[in-house]
C-alpha cells in the first residue's frame, strides 16, 4: 500500500474509532461511470443493494444509477427512504412473503421479478385486491453457467427463477392473470467472476434464453435484466476484472441483443463490482501473543462484522483478503502473522500467515475490498459486541453511513 493511502487510513482510524468500515463514494461513482462507459452506454446500470445498503450511500448514489434491485421488504423500505422512485425499483428473491409483495404493490414498484408459479398466484391476487395491474419480469434459470463463477445459482436444481425448460408453460399460466403485465425477462445465475470471456459467455446464454422466452411469450420485451456476475479481486493473486476486455468479448452478444430486441431496455444488475473495492475495514490490534511459534494479533474487529474476509461467505477456500498494517511504513515482512478477532471461537480469524513488517499492540490493520457484503452479511449479533462503525467519505466530508 502506498504511503499516502496508508497515512490516510491511519488518520481515519484514529479519528473515527475502530472497528469500522469506510466507504469512498468517489470510488463508487468512478466505478459506475467506468461500467457505463465500457459498454458505450448500452446498459442501464441497476444496483443490487444487498451488496451494501448503507442509507447514506444509497442516498448519495441517487442519480448515479438507473435503478435499484431489492431482495426483501426491508430493502424496499430502505430504497424508498433513500428517495428512489418506486418505479425505478425491482424486487427479486425466491421467497417473497405476501406482506412484502403487498408493500411492493402498494408502493407502485417498477417490477416484481417472478421466481415461481405460486408467487405469481399470490401477487396476482394482491394486485387484484389493490385494483392495479402489476408490472412483472420473469426470472429465468438457464440450464448452464460457464466455468469461472465463484457462486452459481443456475444449471442445477435451484430455488431461483423459472428453469428455462419450464418457461413456456409458466408463460402460458401467466396469461391467466390479467393483473400481471409481463414486461420482460431477468437472469442472474452466477457471480464473483473475474474472467471476461466467461462473463460474456454467460450473457450469451442469457440472450439465448431471452430470445426463446420472447418467442414463447409472443411479444417483444420492454426490458431485459442481465445479472452481471462481475467480480472483485479480493486476494493478492487475483487480477481485477478488465472491463475493456469484457466489452470486447461481449460485443457480439450485445449486437445480437440490440438486433433482436431493438426497443428493449438492457439493464446490467450488479452489486459487489460497484462497491466492493471502494470500502476498507479498519481494526486495531488489542493484544498480541506468541503461540507455538506463531505471532498472533487479536484485533477489536473480526468475522462478526466481516464474514467474507474470514472466508465464510460463499468462498470455497479460506484465503486472506488483501490487508496491511497502516501503522507502519511498508517494508519487508518480519514474519507470517495470524490475525484473530475477539470472539470465543476459532472461526474468528481474518488472516492466516500474513506477511507484515510488524504486528504489535495498537497497530491499525486495514482490510481492502471490504465495501460489499460486510456488516449486513455477517453475524453481527454474535457475542453482543457493538456494531462496526460505517463511514462514508464524500470528498472532504465524512458522514455516518448508517443514518
Ligand atoms: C445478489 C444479487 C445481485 C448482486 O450480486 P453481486 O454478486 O453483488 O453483483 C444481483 N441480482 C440479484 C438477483 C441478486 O440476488
Amino acid at each position: 500500500m502506498n504511503d499516502d493511502r496508508r497515512r490516510r487510513l491511519l488518520a481515519l482510524a484514529d479519528r473515527l474509532g475502530t472497528p469500522c468500515f469506510v466507504y469512498f463514494l468517489d470510488e463508487v461513482r468512478a466505478r459506475i461511470a467506468a461500467v457505463r462507459q465500457a459498454f458505450g452506454g448500452a446498459f442501464a446500470i441497476t444496483y443490487a443493494i444487498k451488496a451494501n445498503p448503507a442509507p447514506a450511500l444509497l442516498r448519495r448514489l441517487r442519480g448515479a444509477v438507473d435503478g435499484i434491485d431489492v431482495s426483501s421488504g426491508g430493502e424496499l423500505t430502505r430504497a424508498l427512504a433513500a428517495g428512489y422512485p418506486a418505479a425505478a425499483i425491482h424486487f427479486t428473491g425466491p421467497g417473497k412473503r405476501a406482506g412484502e409483495l403487498a408493500a411492493a404493490v402498494a408502493a407502485g414498484i417498477g417490477a416484481v421479478v417472478l421466481e415461481s408459479r405460486e408467487e405469481a398466484a399470490v401477487l396476482a391476487s394482491l394486485a387484484r385486491a389493490a385494483g392495479v395491474q402489476q408490472r412483472v419480469l420473469v426470472r429465468i434459470a438457464p440450464d448452464r453457467v460457464p466455468a469461472g463463477f465463484g457462486d452459481t445459482m443456475s444449471g442445477k436444481p435451484v430455488a431461483f427463477g423459472i428453469d428455462e425448460e419450464d418457461v413456456p408453460a409458466f408463460l402460458a399460466d401467466l396469461r391467466r392473470w390479467p393483473e400481471l403485465r409481463l414486461a420482460g425477462f431477468h437472469a442472474y445465475s452466477g457471480t464473483q467472476c473475474l474472467k471476461p470471456d466467461a462473463i460474456a459467455a454467460n450473457w450469451a446464454i442469457f440472450a439465448r434464453v431471452f430470445a426463446a422466452a420472447a418467442g414463447a411469450a409472443g411479444a417483444a420485451p420492454e426490458q431485459l435484466v442481465l445479472g452481471a456476475g462481475m467480480g472483485v479481486a479480493y486476494h493478492d493473486d487475483q487480477r481485477p476484472l478488465d472491463l475493456g476486455e469484457v466489452a470486447v468479448h461481449a460485443a457480439p452478444v450485445l449486437a445480437d441483443l440490440r438486433a433482436r430486441f431493438p426497443r428493449a431496455q438492457l439493464a446490467l444488475e450488479t452489486g459487489r463490482h460497484l462497491v466492493g473495492d471502494a470500502g476498507v475495514y479498519l481494526l486495531r490490534v488489542l493484544r498480541t501473543k506468541d503461540s507455538r511459534g506463531v505471532r498472533i494479533g487479536i484485533g477489536d474487529g473480526g468475522f462478526r462484522h466481516h464474514l467474507a474476509a474470514a472466508g465464510m461467505f460463499g468462498m470455497v477456500l479460506k484465503r486472506n483478503f488483501r490487508l496491511a498494517n497502516v501503522s507502519v511504513a511498508d517494508g519487508p515482512a518480519t514474519g507470517a502473522f495470524q490475525l484473530s478477532g475477539p470472539l470465543c471461537t476459532s472461526l474468528d480469524m481474518l488472516g492466516r500467515a500474513v506477511p507484515l513488517p510488524r504486528l504489535q499492540q495498537g497497530d491499525v490493520i486495514a482490510i481492502e475490498a471490504s465495501g460489499a457484503y460486510g456488516p449486513t452479511a455477517s453475524p453481527t449479533a454474535f457475542l453482543s459486541h457493538p456494531p462496526a462503525g460505517e463511514w462514508l467519505v464524500d470528498g472532504e466530508q465524512v458522514v455516518d453511513a448508517r443514518t
